[in-house]
């Protein structure tokens, strides 16, 4: 069962925590931790970790992994609230799905960037 009544959280992956190399669970995506810092900091790329809210493992995705993921999942039409948790702050905007690659990130808040 889909339970939708809470906002969905994913979390960010620090790349100033991350001592080990990362890997996104759908594409494949890897990189060492040294490495994702580097794109991170780019702001080429950004990880992040997500779980069901009734389950307990949580699965690690790149940003554009996770957009898809959350949509096959969690179907929604145009957009869909979400949290990303950071190590220092909660995010709570709005996830976008779009098929065209021009908005590759499909978040609203890019201040996550900062
Ligand atoms: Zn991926």
């Amino acid at each position: 069962m889909i339970y939708l009544s809470a906002v969905l959280e994913i979390i960010l992956i620090d790349p100033e925590k991350r001592k080990r190399a990362i890997k996104c669970s759908e594409c494949g995506l890897s990189y060492s931790a040294k490495d994702y810092k580097v794109l991170y900091d780019n702001k080429k790329l950004i990880f992040f970790k997500f779980k069901f809210p009734n389950r307990k493992t949580y699965k690690t995705f790149c940003h554009s992994c996770i957009v898809e993921y959350i949509h096959e999942n969690f179907p929604f039409d145009k957009e869909l609230p979400i949290k990303i948790i950071t190590t220092k702050y909660e995010y709570v905007c709005k996830l976008y799905h779009s098929d065209g690659s021009d908005d590759t990130f499909g978040l609203s808040d890019t201040d996550l960037f900062k």
